[in-house]
């Protein structure tokens, strides 16, 4: 097993690292910003080294900094979470040739599946389906055009080296193309220094379905079933849950062997997701992108299959395979997971950090949360907003809502704002509850949900 796991990461995901390395006795060491000296994951860590300063760029983004931390504590390894350089190829690249073992795919695989006009082509020649689009990457407003005549409109224009929805436009008609086109170029270059775009047909209120792989250097790959995130604001999940309740069966088992195709193909090993969009109406599934990273939903999985994906990721990469067949995992009840976001969703989501005055967190049957959170603790405002995250289980749909009620009505966060409130009322809305509801959920009833909530002087 590794030995001493350097935790290139803050927040809860630091944290949850942190506790799968502790029950396998493993070292860790926590790096931080000034900002985050107090932090629970220094304070869980074996030991911590602050690499630098407030803001990302300072410390979180130093790769120099994070690998001179791991090699002058004696680190064999590095876990990098998700978001700040986890899918940075040229990090893993960086960490290998320090001697560590990069926590992740092979650097390549990253490289390839993070450029995305690259990662539908490969998908289309391994037989995984994708949304219809350009055969490639499109160079010009014109040749976008045309592409578009033919797909029909409307249109994605979309970054390939796009993440967190940026670099993304939608087109309508012909009218709306050029300018959608330059604005997707000009956010591509600015947010990931490379313009280069390609082009999908839009589809019409799709479910975002994703499946969790795990595969090892044996040569194993398997699939733990889907994730339902279509619970979205522009682009960020908010809720997510598992089962789909979209999926038949025989298009759950298709879903899953495409999922593991496209492991496969692109030569994974670890923990990933492979994203597709579910065209409801036409019972059709596409491939949209792969993900070579754990992620912030990951723990719907772990209470659905029981299986612990952090302690997979640190088995796989030390070389030991998976601890369980395909024809092992099983499947019981229904998880839902709620991100806590220190937010204003009355104020346009305004993040809205600040002191815990006091915290209190829901317990009993089937719950688990999972957050930085204590009471004294400052949430940041250099760092993302969410500051908890609440799964439950229960054994049918209805039991996993009804106990994701009574978490949220226990959850206590006093000292700032949060959209506890606003998850609470999509957990009361009908087509919620009966599981009717796409990617354009949360915009078309945010104004209803916040009236609700607006009306009855808040809900916490
Ligand atoms: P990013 O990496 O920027 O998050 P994705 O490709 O994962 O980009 O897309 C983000 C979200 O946009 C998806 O969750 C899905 O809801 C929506 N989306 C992406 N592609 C399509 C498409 N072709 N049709 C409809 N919705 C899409």
């Amino acid at each position: 097993m590794l030995k001493r796991v350097l935790i290139a990461n803050r927040g809860e995901i630091a944290v949850r690292i942190i506790r799968a390395c502790r029950e396998l006795e493993i070292e860790t060491v926590a790096v931080c910003s000034t900002a985050d000296k107090d932090s629970l994951h220094c304070q869980l860590a074996t030991r911590a080294v602050c690499i630098g300063g407030p803001r990302a760029s300072e410390s979180y983004l130093r790769r120099e900094n994070i690998l001179t931390a791991a090699v002058a504590t004696g680190c064999d390894s590095i876990h990098p979470g998700y978001g700040f350089l986890s899918e940075d190829p040229g990090f893993a690249r960086e960490a290998e040739e320090a001697g560590l073992i990069f926590i992740g795919p092979p650097p390549a695989v990253i490289e390839r599946m993070g450029r995305k006009a690259q990662a539908r082509a490969l998908m289309m020649s391994c037989g995984v389906p994708v949304v219809p689009g350009s055969p490639g990457t499109v160079e010009t407003a014109k040749e976008a055009e045309a592409i578009a005549g033919e797909l029909g409109w409307p249109v994605l224009i979309k970054a390939s080296a796009g993440g967190g929805g940026r670099g993304m436009r939608r087109a309508d008609g012909p009218q709306q193309l050029a300018p959608a086109f330059e604005a997707a170029r000009a956010e591509a270059e600015s947010c990931f220094g490379d313009s280069t775009l390609y082009l999908e047909k839009l589809i019409l209120r799709p479910k975002h379905v994703e499946f969790q792989i795990l595969a090892d250097s044996q040569g194993n790959v398997i699939h733990l079933g889907e994730r339902d995130c279509s619970l979205q604001r522009r682009n960020q999940k908010l809720m997510e849950e598992s089962p789909c309740k979209a999926l038949s069966p025989a298009l759950r088992r298709e879903m899953g062997e495409a999922a593991v195709k496209a492991a496969r193909a692109a030569g994974y090993r670890g923990a990933g997701t492979v994203e597709f969009v579910l065209d409801q109406a036409a019972g059709a599934y596409y491939f949209i992108e792969m993900n070579t990273r754990i992620q912030v939903e990951h723990p719907v999985t772990e209470l659905r299959t029981g299986v612990d994906l952090v302690k997979e990721q640190l088995r796989v990469a030390a070389g030991l395979p998976l601890s369980a067949r395909q024809e092992e995992v099983a499947f019981s009840g229904h998880v839902i997971e709620c991100r806590v976001n220190a937010e204003d969703p009355a104020k346009n989501f305004l993040p809205c950090p600040g002191r815990v005055e006091f915290l209190h967190l829901p317990g009993g049957p089937g719950v688990r949360v999972d957050t930085m959170l204590y009471t004294g603790y400052t949430a940041s405002p250099y760092y993302d907003p969410m500051v908890a995250k609440v799964i439950v289980q229960g054994a049918t749909r209805l039991e996993a809502i009804r106990r994701m009620r009574r978490a949220l009505e226990e959850l206590m966060i006093r000292g700032f704002t949060t959209n506890q409130g606003l998850a609470y009322l999509i957990l009361y809305h009908p087509d919620y509850m009966k599981g009717q509801y796409d990617t354009g959920f949360l915009e078309d009833h945010l104004e209803e949900l916040l009236a609700l909530e607006q009306k009855a002087g808040g809900i916490f």
